[in-house]
């Protein structure tokens, strides 16, 4: 995960864009259903990074929806999924790899909520498989 120091994302249209200036804390497959709702996508690739280190810029049309103890924010504008947030991990958020500028940056280091994941998708990794989340350690 090296793209020189700086990290960036912006949604389709640009109206929400965000700039990191420390290394994401780790990127991660989700499979669980509410990703795969939220996005619409088979799954979910998302990287975390602290909050104290993002930069929101032009970020007027950044929307939130909540759902229990998930937050998902996504552009008002377009409608692009930008990142989640959740109660359990209230310190960092949740990007998905898509919205970042380098994706290619961001290869996932494991599989969450693999009881969910489709039958027809093929994943032909060696990567760590969790039932559900991983535990999250603090940086
Ligand atoms: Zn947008
Ligand atoms: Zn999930």
């Amino acid at each position: 995960m090296t793209t020189g120091g700086q990290h960036r994302g912006h949604c389709r249209c640009g109206s929400v864009a965000m700039t990191a200036n420390t290394e994401p804390v780790f990127s991660v497959y989700c499979h669980c259903d509410d990703c795969r709702r939220a996005t619409g996508a088979p799954v979910l690739a998302a990287v975390a990074f602290m909050k104290d280190a993002i930069d929101w810029q032009a970020a007027q049309t950044l929307k939130r929806h909540t759902n229990g103890t998930a937050h998902r924010l996504f552009c008002g504008e377009c409608g692009s999924p930008v990142a989640q947030e959740h109660d359990s991990a209230a310190d960092r958020t949740f990007f998905n790899t898509g919205f970042m500028d380098e994706p290619e940056c961001y290869p996932p280091a494991a599989h969450t909520f693999e009881g969910e994941q489709l039958s027809w998708l093929a994943l032909t990794d060696d990567l760590p498989r969790a039932k559900t989340t991983l535990s999250i350690k603090r940086p």
